[in-house]
């Protein structure tokens, strides 16, 4: 099958750039991050670590660089410790570690945030990396994961049973930070949203109690974690509804970037009459020719009918390839892995394209250095029957754009690029993919009609605003960071 090109795609040949221009300010950061750390009492340090299960890293260590390294390497973050949490106890450690020492902390599950909240300049990293436990009960219809599980790691053991969840596309993104945000993929025209399919959650809170959330325990933290992407506790277990599915129909359907214009235009109708069973994804960048753009579809119901289904999106104009057909559902449900890179990230939600968006849109593209993407994920009626903080309940498409570079000197083109087709874009969105968002400050944005009754849920479960490395929702109580 041919790989559809995605901003999952694109990330390699940027890797070593970003890493360069990050090295030179690291170490101004990491002499800064070390005097953080010996300014937490030593005794009381070494106290900590000893009460890990997990592993303690503090600036100098072997695996300080590697452990702090974000996935967009425009972040260059210097913690003062890093906790590589192995149990849930590991992570009520580190809360009240970092209240007793006032530090900032930071929730980890697969790093690949595109704002870089998850790492923090002098605080403490909640890194449940090495939490990747899965089981997968049957009887129930259920798998309990921890939420430091990769996405690909999650298909894998699931398709062993003839089973899959609702969950990403790219297989290193972690489902921890990826379902407390939302969690697209390829699968949710049909079943929603990740968040919409997650049946009990294990929370940690900002008083470091271990509570269990379901629709009937803790009715309201149940709500607010699934889409308040990391403000009200570090989720360490989701127990995920599984869906028996052992074969997908997926794959590309190509046309010249020349066609783009109708290619959005017929893909904005088609969508609107699509059934459940297709998710579609229109994306266009690097690597990979740049005079295409790929329209990916997932079919999860019966071949048959969805040969017929999507007979449409390929006689519409000549496409130049199609790889579409029948794959085991775990390796469709996944694109291929990348490497990091350092990128500007931002998107909108727009349930039906106007004219002015598609030439906003394939203004964008024609012409646009390779190492820029956009990606335009269908989110289908799948969506609208959740009901959890996640906001973008009407069917649509999530619209991403990447900017990346490869030296300085390009970076505020990148910026621009991106911050222009947002503002191009933002008469006809309704609202913005909070895990899309690339700079901090956007939670009204982000959060949308459900913001004042996160406030009020924050008010509650963390008054003090102890988890801030987010896009943030300020309780009003007094005494609030
Ligand atoms: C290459 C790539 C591909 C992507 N593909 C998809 C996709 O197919 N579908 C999709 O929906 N999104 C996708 N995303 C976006 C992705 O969902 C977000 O970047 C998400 O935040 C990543 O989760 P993470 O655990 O890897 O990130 P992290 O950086 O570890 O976490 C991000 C944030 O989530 C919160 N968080 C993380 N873990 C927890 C936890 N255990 N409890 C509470 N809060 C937590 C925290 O606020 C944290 O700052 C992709 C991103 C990239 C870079």
């Amino acid at each position: 099958m041919r790989e559809p090109i995605t901003r999952r795609k694109f990330v390699k040949k940027s890797a070593v750039a970003g890493a360069v221009l990050a090295a030179s300010a690291g170490r101004v950061f990491l002499v800064a991050s070390r005097v953080l750390a010996a300014s937490i009492d030593p005794a009381a340090s070494r106290k900590f670590g000893a009460s890990l299960k997990g592993r303690l890293v503090l600036p100098g260590d072997s695996e300080y660089e590697s452990a702090r390294t974000l996935w967009n390497t425009r972040h260059d973050k210097h913690p003062a410790m890093i906790a590589r949490c192995a149990a849930t106890d590991d992570v009520v450690r580190c809360v009240e570690f970092a209240r007793k020492n006032d530090l900032v902390v930071a929730i980890r599950s697969g790093g690949h945030d595109p704002a870089g909240f998850s790492s923090c300049d002098g605080g403490l990293v909640i890194d449940l990396g090495a939490m990747d436990a899965i089981d997968v009960d049957h009887a129930r219809g259920l798998a309990s994961v921890q939420a430091g599980v990769h996405v690909g790691q999650l298909y894998s053991a699931l398709g062993k049973h003839g089973l899959v969840a609702v969950s990403g596309s790219c297989p290193t993104v972690g489902v921890g930070g990826l379902t407390a945000g939302g969690g697209e993929g390829w699968i949710c025209s049909k079943y929603g949203m990740a968040c919409d399919n997650v049946l009990a959650a294990e929370v940690v809170t900002a008083d470091g109690r271990v509570l269990r959330a379901t629709s009937n325990v803790n009715p309201d933290l149940f709500w607010a974690i699934r889409g308040g992407s990391g403000n009200f506790g570090v989720v360490t277990r989701f127990g995920l509804r599984t869906i028996p599915l052992a074969r997908v129909m997926k794959g590309s359907i190509v046309y010249p970037v020349s066609r783009c214009r109708e290619v959005l235009r017929f893909c904005s109708e088609f969508i609107a009459v699509a059934p459940e069973e297709l998710t579609l994804g229109i994306s266009y960048g690097v690597p990979g020719p740049a005079d295409q753009i790929f329209i990916t579809i997932c079919w999860c119901g019966d071949p048959a009918q969805g040969e017929r289904a999507i007979k449409p999106l390929r006689s519409f104009a000549k496409p130049v390839s199609d790889d579409i057909r029948v794959v085991p559902a775990d390796r469709g449900l996944i694109d291929s892995d990348d490497s990091s890179m350092p990128y500007f990230e931002s998107g909108a939600f727009i349930s039906h394209l106007a004219d002015r968006d598609i030439e906003t849109l394939c203004d964008a593209i024609s012409g646009a250095p390779s190492r820029y993407s956009l990606e335009m994920f269908q989110l289908g009626r799948g969506v609208e029957r959740g009901d959890s903080a996640f906001p973008l309940r009407t069917p649509g498409f999530n619209i991403d754009l990447v900017g990346s570079w490869r030296s300085a000197a390009e970076r505020d083109a990148a910026a621009a690029w991106v911050d222009q087709r947002r503002k191009a874009l933002e008469a006809s969105s309704t609202g913005v993919y909070v895990n899309s968002l690339g700079d901090p400050g956007m939670a009204r944005a982000a959060f949308g009609a459900n913001y004042d009754r996160l406030v009020q849920l924050k008010n509650k479960y963390d008054p003090t605003n102890f988890f801030r490395m987010n896009q943030n929702i300020r309780p009003t109580v007094l005494g609030a960071q």
